[in-house]
């Protein structure tokens, strides 16, 4: 055996399951590793995704890191900044277990890489003091990290706050961005939360690698941009491995059951002719937009596939509703669902995503562009229509469709950033029926092979995997273990 290399996720499936595609894919190329991802005990990890992938791929070990008392989760996970803080926070407060969990496996088989996501960027002190080399598993892409290790020099280039600025945003291998499309948590200096992000990219500058879910050809402006030492004008740019894409087939469902029916309902339809919307493991509507999409889709006439949630609870629609979930169907027009049928379906909360955009009769994609989301679609061969909604992804669709042109982007109210129903089936008709839409098609395809030829032997990906365990292997092994210990 080589060693063992440790994978730190953060709290979140998304997370989790991206790292885990990494665990398989470095045991799948190098199986003389043996690969552990460490779980956070608070909050409890997706049993039945840890259970469904031990199933699989019993030479992932999972383990445990133990529980440490937290403060109060209310003040913590109270606002969407709050969430984000209190992902920071959990982490920084397993320092301790965290700590003695890596010496004990030290025990057993040498350390040679302790992988981290960037929310984990608080054990990178540990495992620093340890002397393991730590890199960090980026789990967007490249055009996401070249603006997050960029996030120092803006702050030294701008005066003011993402959010007082009246002037586009310049960083290196990107289109310029209105400032409005820069991630709300680092919008405002101010916050505890920007500091956060702040130091989380100084502190990556110093790893020993950046792993990122994404395949050389697929964003080459960033990619330069990174590798050239722009991003990091004031330090070196640690090595970038770019090893992906690394997508998670059976995402949607929970290892062992049955075919979901949209997918049998899927098999009924056309081909090429469905769009498919879905917004994340997260995203949410009101029931003021719900019944807009429902109305744009309607008069377009296309056939759809919309994973549909019930708004969330300070919803004014929601109040006096029974505590009992009441399903999607109230919030959307009424008879929507009976005039729809046949050429429409809607799945309640969650759909097999990766199998539906797989799927030969899909034709298009509305996506919040989160980036498992657009790796899945490209692995689709499907033109997307951009609609952000949190975290990175306005940056995401600002280099989907003006550097890439793989995605049309609907335009929000400047008012209320609400989309209306005449702005969505503007758009989709666009996406569906235009030339428009043909030509983003056109581009996306040949991105598709190109991503099948990364991970095919020989390709870019592949030897960048074989990069990575070449420096993981030159690496020290020899962990420095504390005298508290
Ligand atoms: N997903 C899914 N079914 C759904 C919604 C999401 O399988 O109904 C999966 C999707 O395939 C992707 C992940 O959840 O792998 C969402 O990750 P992404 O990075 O796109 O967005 P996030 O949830 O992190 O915002």
């Amino acid at each position: 055996m080589d060693g063992s290399i440790i994978l730190y996720p953060s709290p979140g499936r998304g997370h989790l399951a991206s790292m885990v595609e990494l665990a398989k894919h470095i045991l799948g190329h190098h199986p003389s590793f043996s690969v552990t991802v460490l779980l956070l005990s608070t909050p409890p990890p997706d049993t039945h995704f840890v259970a469904a992938v031990s199933a699989t791929h019993p030479s992932i070990t999972f383990h445990h890191v133990p529980a440490v008392s937290l403060p109060n989760s209310d003040d913590l996970s109270s606002s969407p900044a709050n969430f984000i803080l209190s992902t920071f926070e959990i982490v920084r407060l397993h320092n301790p277990t965290l700590q003695e969990t890596l010496v004990s496996l030290s025990k057993s088989s040498a350390i040679k890489a302790f992988i981290i996501d960037f929310f984990c960027n608080a054990a990178f002190g540990v495992s620093a003091s340890l002397n393991i080399p730590t890199y960090y598993y980026f789990t967007s892409g490249a055009s996401g990290l070249a603006s997050f290790l960029y996030v120092p020099a803006l702050h030294k280039k701008y005066p003011d706050s993402f959010k007082d600025l009246n002037e586009s945003i310049i960083m290196p291998g990107f289109p310029p961005v209105s400032p409005r499309d820069m991630p709300m948590a680092i919008s405002n200096r101010s916050l505890k939360v920007y500091s956060c992000f702040f130091d989380t990219a100084v502190q990556m500058a110093k790893s020993a690698g950046l792993i990122i879910n994404t395949f050389d050809s697929f964003e080459p402006s960033a990619l330069k941009a990174l590798r050239d030492g722009l991003c990091v004008p004031d330090g070196a740019t640690p090595p970038t491995y770019c090893v992906g894409p690394l997508v998670a087939a059976g995402g949607g469902t929970k290892g062992g059951e049955e075919r979901h029916e949209c997918l049998g309902w899927l098999d009924l339809q056309p081909s090429r002719s469905v769009l498919f919307l879905s917004f994340g493991s997260m995203g949410v509507f009101s029931a003021r937009q719900l019944k807009e999409i429902a109305i744009g889709l309607e008069r377009s006439e296309v056939r759809f596939l919309w994973v549909v949630r019930v708004p969330p609870p300070h919803d004014e629609a929601r109040h006096g509703s029974a505590e009992v979930e009441p399903g999607v169907e109230p919030f959307l027009p009424e008879g929507f669902v009976d005039r729809t049928r046949g050429r429409g379906k809607i799945v309640e909360s969650w759909a097999p995503q990766v199998e539906v955009l797989g799927h030969g009769s899909v034709g298009g994609f509305v996506t919040h562009c989160g980036w498992n989301s657009v790796l899945e679609a490209v692995c689709g061969g499907l033109p997307m229509l951009a609609w952000p909604l949190y975290a990175e992804q306005r940056l995401n669709r600002a280099y989907l469709v003006e550097e890439m042109k793989l995605a049309l982007s609907v335009t929000e109210s400047e008012e209320d950033g609400l989309v209306s129903a005449d702005e969505l089936e503007e758009r989709v008709n666009e996406l569906m029926r235009s030339e428009k839409g043909r030509a983003i098609k056109d581009r996306v395809l040949p991105m598709r092979d190109a991503a099948t030829a990364a991970l095919s032997e020989g390709g870019s990906s592949l030897s960048t995997l074989a990069e990575l365990i070449g420096s993981i292997k030159a690496g020290s092994s020899e962990v420095d273990v504390p005298d508290l210990v």
